[in-house]
């Protein structure tokens, strides 16, 4: 089976999977698990930032962020598909009680000058209380567009001038890296904390991280803690995800290339409406008249290819680690028999 459906699909490879079997581990809770502690500490020092906190998936690192910079009834700013907003169940709502102002950019990404337009003034009691700014880096579902890194400095700025905090769901910021350029740190540097996700490209099977300032992330540990994600012998995971950063980074370039050729091959075939542009490892389009979204899931699994439908004419692809060049070639040769 050739799985197009997400980068999370992946399996733990064999040297993945020793590496976890020769960790060694102690009680995360008690705060004892030292390949939790190391991974906590690696994530932080690539950041540049103070501490870390390891976590059971990406919407609760961001949930966290977001339950520990407002108070019930504050106001976030984040787009309209942002994932914190569209496909946390409604979490920062439930969670944390806050309300949200959403904006519309292109692609999922918002800009400082809407940022400025949008925040309450704190003297207006009428208003709810703009206390958090959030950003997604790469819009997972704006196809997996980039920003660009001037813009979220001058939101950064814009949020500095204003007295609110910045947030970036980085779930795939090492796509937006490898793409975009820049490090790790630059990031680090403008915003108050970033989540980055283990489980997606880098090929981990479980685990997020929230990155921030030192006073942030032991507030977050006790947020973790009451969101019921304390996890006991977790240095088993966390050895996962030293080993993804270790040695799945400079890989995503690999899973970019396929995922622009894919793009490339959909751009020609008669049932394509069109190919958002593709600049990660996302590939979202829309079909033409000949097959709705169903119909058109149904062809790929005859051929034991598998993806996701966005809406009842948009399908998205994304290519990822398990999916190698001879697959490629297969779902190459699918596409164009479907023509
Ligand atoms: C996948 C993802 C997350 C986290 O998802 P989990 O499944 O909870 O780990 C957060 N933000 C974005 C943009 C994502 O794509």
């Amino acid at each position: 089976m050739i799985d197009l459906r997400s980068d999370t699909v992946t399996r733990p490879s064999k040297k993945m999977l020793e590496a976890m079997m020769a960790a060694r581990v102690g009680d995360d809770v008690l705060g004892d698990d030292p390949t939790v502690n190391a991974l906590e500490e690696k994530a932080a020092e690539m950041f540049g930032m103070e501490a870390a906190l390891f976590c059971p998936s990406g919407t609760m690192t961001n949930q966290i962020a977001i339950n520990v910079r407002t108070r019930p009834g504050d106001e976030v700013i984040c787009h309209r598909f942002s994932h914190v907003y569209y496909y946390e169940g409604g979490g920062m709502m439930r969670n944390s009680g806050v309300s949200v102002c959403l904006l519309d950019g292109p692609r999922g990404l918002i800009t400082a000058r809407e940022v400025e337009d949008h925040i309450n003034p704190a003297s207006d009691p009428h208003r709810p209380l703009t206390s958090l700014v959030e950003v997604e880096n790469t819009m997972n579902k704006g196809g997996g567009a980039c920003y660009d890194f001037g813009e979220l400095e001058r939101i950064s700025a814009v949020c500095r001038k204003q007295g609110l905090k910045f947030h970036l769901d980085g779930a795939r910021l090492f796509n937006a890296l490898a793409t975009a350029g820049g490090t790790p740190a630059q990031y680090g540097s403008i915003v108050d904390s970033v989540s980055i996700c283990l489980s997606k490209g880098l090929g981990a099977p479980v685990g997020s991280l929230l990155i921030g300032d030192k006073s942030f992330i032991k507030q977050g540990r006790r947020v973790r803690k009451a969101f019921g994600g304390g996890m006991r012998q977790a240095g088993y995971l966390a050895a996962a995800g030293i080993y993804a950063l270790d040695h799945n980074i400079t890989r995503l370039a690999e899973d970019h290339t396929r995922a622009r050729y894919l793009g490339e091959i959909l751009k020609s075939m008669p049932y394509v409406e069109m190919v958002y542009p593709v600049e990660t490892n996302i590939v979202i389009f829309k079909l033409g008249a000949r097959w709705s979204a169903r119909e058109f899931l149904d062809r790929l699994k005859e051929n034991d290819i598998h993806a996701l439908s966005l809406d009842p004419r948009g399908i998205r692809f994304v290519t990822h680690l398990d999916f190698t060049e001879e697959m490629m070639e297969q779902v190459e040769q699918v596409l164009k028999s479907l023509a």
